[in-house]
């Protein structure tokens, strides 16, 4: 298997492949680790994940642990306290220490990550892709990954249509220490902020401020900016640059909308930024990469390892599509709402109003977070087709049962059984789970595929996530 790329979904994305023992070999064309800084927010669901393969203990070292509250469209209302989750947090945390650590887990299971490999070309067949490298060697592999960024080298060589908006501005954005007085920035943010759309100058943390402000002749958009850059827009849009100094980091970015229309052609696959881009509002794209790789592991896994069911490979892009699709959704509404114009304020405020009403609060929630996300599996309960939250058991906690990447019977009734399946699923008795319901088959991903307490309808769910079963 070959990875196109090693942003945060590729190094997830071959981690979740050694997980099931598959060769993996990830091409990253830049010869060293990304050493801008630019700090991201982990949110709830990215959390859970990685509880999930054992890595959030280190993601809780390295990040600094926020409320889950006050993201979309910036609108600073607290989350409810009885979120579903066991991690109802943010963590911010510089995004090259997140690729740091998915890297080191991907190749301490044994994947190889070779840097200075840029993808120029590929060729696909019925058996196999040929992929090019920039000096001209091939390697042969059976699947191809693009997880190359919004920029994917792979989604254009296969065709696939990026339909959406093209950037129509650019932004200013960072995090740094400010000399002026507080009760002075809240003042002028506040005057600025009835005329100025993408502009604030936000506490985040001790003696530190975010800063958002419109890039406007700031021209090189190859070079990241500077802080003299933030300094002169400070300066063209409030009149004083409020003393900005120390930027912890410092970045630019755009407001393109789009999505691929497919993830899939043949053998080659698109994930990540390469298959969907949005403006960051809401802090969703890192972790929406993410989500794509611990989707598409498995399933690429059990193609390889030959017990996929025939359809498994597809879901991918039909469980994955739709939730990009929401994300670029209520980015683009996100984006609206910090518009000046009147009827976007007046949006605003309402929809401020109608956030005190705890279920639309929750709602918009479990939305950027992504524990909202429900799979279509068709008919069944509401739980079906969702994740399920980290739970004691009498064996440990859940997510930590879940380490190894296989599937997951969870079986208050303590009479059924995984016998044939063994080799990808566990099963775990325990009568006292706390589940309203009897049983669950839970697969990889922690998503429920299967409830109830039927052997014959358990067996014939067992065969459509995990195959045929062994003899
Ligand atoms: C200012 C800003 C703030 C943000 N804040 C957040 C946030 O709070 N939360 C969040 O979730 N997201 C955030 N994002 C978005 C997030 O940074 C991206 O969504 C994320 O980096 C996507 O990861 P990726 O692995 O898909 O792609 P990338 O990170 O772009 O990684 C792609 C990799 O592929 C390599 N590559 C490219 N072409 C080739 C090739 N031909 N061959 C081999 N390798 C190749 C690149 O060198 C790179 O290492 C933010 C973005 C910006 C700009």
């Amino acid at each position: 298997m070959i990875i196109a790329g090693c942003g945060p979904t590729g190094a997830m994305l071959a981690a979740e492949l050694r997980l099931h023992d598959v060769r993996v070999l990830v091409l990253e064309k830049d010869t060293e680790p990304v050493s801008f800084v630019r700090i991201v927010g982990l949110h709830i669901r990215s959390l859970e994940l990685m509880a999930m393969r054992g890595l959030l203990e280190r993601i809780l070292e390295r990040g600094r642990q926020r409320p889950a509250g006050g993201f979309f469209a910036a609108i600073n209302k607290p989350a409810p306290e009885d979120l579903d989750s066991a991690h109802a947090y943010l963590v911010g945390i510089p995004q090259p220490v997140i690729v740091h650590l998915l890297e080191e887990h991907a190749t301490a299971l044994g994947a190889q990550i070779r840097r200075g490999c840029a993808v120029t070309d590929f060729e696909q067949d019925d058996d196999g892709v040929t992929v090019v490298l920039a000096d001209g060697e091939q390697l042969r592999t059976r699947y191809l990954v693009g997880c190359d960024g919004g920029r994917s080298t792979i989604r254009k060589l296969l065709g696939v249509g990026f339909p959406g908006e093209p950037s129509r501005s650019e932004t200013l954005m960072g995090e740094m220490e400010v000399g002026a007085p507080q009760e002075e920035i809240a003042a002028k943010v506040a005057e600025i902020s009835e005329t100025h759309e993408r502009f604030w100058l936000r506490p985040a943390g001790v003696g530190v401020y975010s800063v958002v402000v419109p890039a406007e002749g700031v021209s090189d958009r190859a070079k990241p900016p500077t802080l003299d850059d933030f300094r002169q827009r400070l300066r063209a849009v409030a009149g004083t640059d409020f003393g900005v100094h120390s930027p912890r980091w410092l970045s630019r970015f755009g407001d393109a909308t789009r999505l691929a229309e497919r993830y899939r052609v043949g053998r080659v696959l698109l994930a990540g930024d390469a298959a969907h881009i949005h403006p960051p509002i809401g802090g969703q794209g890192l972790n929406l990469g993410v989500q794509d790789a611990f989707n598409l592991g498995w399933k690429l896994a059990a193609q390889v390892r030959g017990w996929a069911p025939v359809t498994l490979l597809d879901t991918y892009q039909a469980e994955r599509h739709p939730v990009a699709e929401d994300v670029l959704d209520n980015t683009r509404a996100q984006m609206a709402l910090l518009s000046t114009d009147p009827g976007a304020q007046a949006v605003r405020r309402l929809l401020t109003e109608l956030m005190d009403f705890d279920e639309v609060n929750r709602h918009l929630i479990e939305k950027i977070t992504a524990i909202g996300v429900r799979y279509d599996f068709g008919a069944g309960p509401d739980l079906l087709g969702r994740r399920l939250r980290d739970i004691d058991l009498k064996q440990g906690h859940l997510y930590g049962l879940l380490r190894r990447g296989r599937g997951l019977l969870l079986d208050r009734t303590e009479r059924l059984t995984v016998d044939g399946w063994s080799d990808r699923v566990d099963h775990l008795a325990d009568r006292s789970a706390a589940l309203d319901v009897p049983c669950v088959l839970l697969r990889p991903d922690g998503h429920v595929a299967w409830i109830g307490d039927d052997q014959q309808d358990l067996d014939d769910h067992l065969s459509r996530w995990f195959g045929e079963p062994a003899n």
